[in-house]
């Protein structure tokens, strides 16, 4: 495993480098991505970003779940608190699901996921759990529900076989 002795020498290598100076709390590329915890998506390399780009949440499946939209609520109240944030019409907010997810593991637990997407258990197939080009379409309408006019909402599915993505819902502009 890698120990905090490890972690604190690599930190010093990252410190060093400098990339973190100067960088403010707003992202730079007014970019927010939606993503899966698997170790293998890590949106900042598969997506080339950069330190302070993007603000990145990070659940089980990359999935607009309520949490989620609870989270981006806390966002935005961050963003309102701070002058100088972006304009919805120059914010992005990306989902990216990736192919092997674990969440299709979870189909045997059905209670979990219900719980996770706070609906009921009969109502799960809506949430497209085991195929993410679908799924990717369906957090894209939840968000397009949720967001506010002239932000743009996009859908990507990564292959975790290939290295590439798919944009699966190319951005759309929110629209009242
Ligand atoms: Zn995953």
């Amino acid at each position: 495993m890698i120990d905090t002795d490890e972690l604190a020498e690599r930190n010093a290598g990252f410190a060093d480098g400098g990339s973190f100076a100067g960088l403010k709390l707003m992202p730079s590329g007014s970019l927010t991505v939606i993503g899966c915890v698997d170790p293998r998506v890590d949106p900042s390399d598969v997506l080339g970003l950069k330190l302070g780009e993007a603000a990145v949440i990070r659940n089980v499946g990359g999935r607009v779940a309520p949490a989620t939209l609870r989270t981006l609520e806390m966002l935005s109240k961050v963003v309102q608190a701070r002058a100088g944030g972006p304009r919805p019409g120059h914010v992005h907010y990306a989902v990216l699901h990736h192919t092997d997810c674990g969440i299709t593991d979870l189909v045997a637990f059905p209670e979990l996921l219900a719980d996770y997407f706070e609906v009921a258990a009969g109502d799960l197939d809506a949430k497209a759990v085991t195929d993410p080009v679908a799924a990717v379409r369906v957090d894209v309408e939840v968000l397009k529900q949720k967001l506010p006019d002239g932000v743009f909402v996009s859908g990507l599915v990564y292959d975790v076989a290939t290295g590439l993505i798919e944009v699966v819902v190319p951005p759309a502009r929110v629209e009242g």
